[in-house]
């Protein structure tokens, strides 16, 4: 009979994303054999990013303050503004290093049959950004599936009479992939071979 103690760690685990009942079991054997404070240091870890992290009030991204680093950052510029549709997105982006712009999230993507319109997303705080006119050019980097093109082919719609520079992730990203999955070489290359809508 295991502890129910043990039980329900390993049955906690386990609704981890692909994370099975095995693995679930040997990660909760390594927490219980750990030496020292790491059991503590995790369940704190995990209390402290549900309490302590939300999304900046300007981009959306993840922050534990008003607005998160990339906000406060003054040597990014504020003139280019690159869309994604997650923090994992902006994450893979940030990764390749070649980005130096600010930042939108829009959480998610247009997709009518799940019921997700533009009201759903972050849609009205962009229009709300881009109204004081600082933003030059908005790179669209929805992800390259249909729905991430539909959102961009939407954004680009309702954006295009406002006068600045509107593009998008150039191809070489593989189609109907992930940005969040892309190898940094890809994922750069796209970046700086951006086309304009
Ligand atoms: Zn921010």
């Amino acid at each position: 009979m295991t502890p129910d103690p043990l039980n329900r760690l390993v049955a906690q685990l386990a609704k981890l994303p692909g994370i099975g009942e095995k693995t679930a079991q040997r990660l909760a054997f390594h927490i219980l054999r750990a030496p020292g404070e790491y059991a503590s240091d995790l369940s704190q870890a995990i209390r402290e990013v549900k309490e302590k992290v939300h999304l900046c009030v300007r981009c959306f991204s993840l922050t534990d303050s008003e607005t998160c680093g990339f906000c406060r950052d003054s040597r990014r510029d504020e003139r280019v503004l690159c869309v994604v549709e997650t923090f994992a997105d902006l994450m893979a982006l940030e990764r390749t290093r070649e980005f130096k712009g600010r930042y939108h999230v829009l959480h998610g993507v247009l997709s009518p049959l799940e019921g997700v319109g533009p009201e759903q997303l972050r849609i009205k705080e962009l229009l709300e950004r881009l109204n004081d006119g600082r933003v030059e050019e908005l790179i669209l980097a929805t992800n390259p599936d249909v729905e991430g093109e539909a959102t961009a082919l939407y954004l680009t719609r309702m954006l295009k009479p406002m006068g600045l520079r509107i593009t998008r992730l150039a191809q070489g990203l593989p189609m109907g992939g992930d940005l969040e999955f892309a190898d940094q070489a890809t994922l750069a290359k796209a970046l700086s071979a951006r086309r304009d809508l």
